[in-house]
């Protein structure tokens, strides 16, 4: 019988504020999302309804766009507009630095089609201004009843507060390290600025905090303490990851650590897309750490083996790509017609040395020929072998298989 996998059901997720984000839950226990962010021109409107359609339908639950200027601010409600004629419902979440105070206030029928604010506490301006302008970007929330992220970023750190930080550690008998000292304003400006938005009025279930920075260390050490000191839903990613396998495995590493100790209610993968890789690589990554961690379950998995000298071609390799496609391409129409297909685990293996067992574990699996085989591919089905294909035409037998399985 196939093997049930370990699942995330036994984690205990943190308990924080649940947090509606245009109709998306975040936080409160609920499973965790999946978000981006486009990187078009925002007054790009035909270029930015593409991108966000794109990302939605990869899996992206909310997606971010950058509201920099008057077009941009002035391109959202259009761009709102567009994607609702289109069917594409996916919260839009605005992403404003230092003049969100005015965009708001220029147009507002863009804070009224975001779903959700996002404020640098870093960047919201200097001085005496600083204070001014955080509480207008937090009075339009309170005005058009919208979420806000209190996004802190190791770049763009409130310069004053490390500076305070720094002169009351200097009078510290034993004093902090340099990074201790960063990570703690990183922490207090997501922490002090959330505060002073409840002050203001907005209520701790329309606020998610999130302190990011593009060390992995670093980052379990900010939102290991950030959770402990408080019940506001978090937003995690690690910035600035890098490109490819790098961004990848450096983002996984962070988040599957947090995520493992219950801290977490959303999640972006801040990829550099490698040249022609699309956009939407960064949301295939974030589902496939959520499913191989056992959280969330968005497309069966695929098992397959490296492949070694016992391989007499790089075929099953082919073949594991060509059924990880169609299973992924087939599941918006599965989610539909047959839910629960998600959860379905594939085996595309080498060789008869672990082809049959990893196959047995599988809902389906494939053991091809290896070195000095017979030409056959015995088939496992629930745990009990079916059949044994043979000759040319094995993907596209065992790819119909695959659907026969799931229509029954
Ligand atoms: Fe090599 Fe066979 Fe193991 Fe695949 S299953 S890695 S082909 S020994």
């Amino acid at each position: 019988r196939p093997t049930p996998p370990a699942t995330a059901a036994a984690w205990s997720r943190r308990d924080t504020h649940p947090v509606n984000i245009g109709g998306i839950w975040v936080g409160g226990g609920k499973p965790v999302v999946v978000q981006s962010m486009t990187n078009t021109d925002t007054a790009d409107v035909a270029s930015s309804v593409r991108q966000v359609a794109d990302l939605w339908r990869a899996g992206s639950e909310l997606v971010r766009l950058t509201v920099n200027n008057p077009e941009s601010a002035a391109a959202i409600p259009r761009i709102r507009e567009k994607l609702d004629m289109m069917g594409v419902p996916v919260p839009l979440i605005g992403d404003f630095h230092y003049n969100g105070h005015q965009l708001l206030a220029a147009e507002p029928a863009c804070a009224q089609a975001l779903s959700k604010y996002r404020i640098n506490p870093g960047n919201v301006g200097f001085g005496r201004k600083k204070d001014l302008q955080f509480g207008q970007l937090i009075e339009f929330a309170i005005r058009y009843d919208k979420p806000v992220r209190i996004g802190a970023n190791w770049g763009s750190l409130d310069q004053s507060l490390a500076a305070q930080l720094m002169d009351e550690n200097s009078q510290r008998a034993d004093p902090w390290d340099a990074g201790r000292v960063l990570r703690e304003a990183l922490i207090r400006s997501a922490l002090d600025s959330a505060e002073k938005a409840v002050e203001i009025g907005l209520p701790r279930d329309r606020i998610v905090l999130s302190a990011k920075v593009s060390g992995v260390q670093e980052l379990i050490a900010v939102y290991r303490d950030l959770a402990q000191r408080s019940q506001f839903a978090l937003h995690l990613g690690l910035t600035e990851a890098g490109i490819g396998s790098k961004g990848i495995v450096a983002s996984s590493a962070a988040l599957a650590v947090l995520m493992q100790e219950g801290i977490g209610d959303t999640i972006r993968i801040s990829l550099t897309p490698e040249p022609g890789q699309p956009r939407t690589q960064e949301v295939i990554v974030a589902q496939e750490l959520l499913q191989t961690t056992g959280q969330r379950a968005f497309t069966p998995m695929v098992t397959a083996c490296p492949g070694c000298g016992r391989t007499t071609s790089e075929f099953f390799q082919e073949l594991a790509k060509v059924v990880q496609n169609h299973v992924r391409g087939k599941m918006p129409e599965w989610k539909i017609s047959h839910p629960g297909a998600e959860n379905m685990t594939l085996a595309v293996m080498g060789c008869v040395v672990n082809g049959p067992g990893e196959s047995r574990h599988a809902n389906i699996g494939i053991s091809l020929p290896g070195t000095g085989e017979a030409p056959a591919a015995p088939v496992f089905v629930d745990g009990e072998k079916k059949l044994t294909l043979r000759g040319d035409n094995i993907a596209q037998e065992f790819v119909a298989l695959i659907d026969e399985y799931v229509e029954a």
